[in-house]
C-alpha cells in the first residue's frame, strides 16, 4: 500500500466553520461542484469535476501536496505527489 510521505506538511487538517466557496471561482464568477482545502495554506479550491479545477491548479502552482475534501460527509485527504487517498487524525488512522 502506498503511503503519503508529506503528512508533516499538513497545517490545516480541519474543516472551516463556514466556507463561502472556491476562492478562485468567487473571484471570477465561476461555479464549482465540490470543494477541497489545501492542507498547507488552507486555501479553498474546487474539485476536478468542477469546470476550473482550482484545487488541482493550486497544488500544481504551489507544490502544496495535499488537499482534503470539505464536503460534509467526506473526510478523505488526497496527496497529489504520491497520488494516494488516506484518512488523517480524527477521521481515522493515527498518522501523527
Ligand atoms: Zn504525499
Ligand atoms: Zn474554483
Ligand atoms: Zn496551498
Amino acid at each position: 500500500m502506498t503511503t503519503c510521505t508529506h503528512l508533516d506538511t499538513i497545517e490545516y487538517a480541519d474543516v472551516p466553520d463556514s466556507v463561502a466557496g472556491c476562492e478562485d471561482c468567487l473571484e471570477i464568477g465561476g461555479s464549482w461542484v465540490h470543494l477541497r482545502r489545501c492542507t498547507s495554506c488552507g486555501r479553498i479550491g474546487c474539485c476536478d469535476n468542477s469546470p476550473n479545477r482550482h484545487a488541482t491548479a493550486h497544488a500544481m502552482a504551489t507544490s502544496h501536496p495535499i488537499v482534503r475534501s470539505i464536503e460534509p460527509d467526506e473526510a478523505w485527504f488526497w496527496c497529489y505527489m504520491d497520488e494516494v487517498a488516506f484518512l488523517f487524525g480524527d477521521s481515522g488512522g493515527d498518522a501523527r
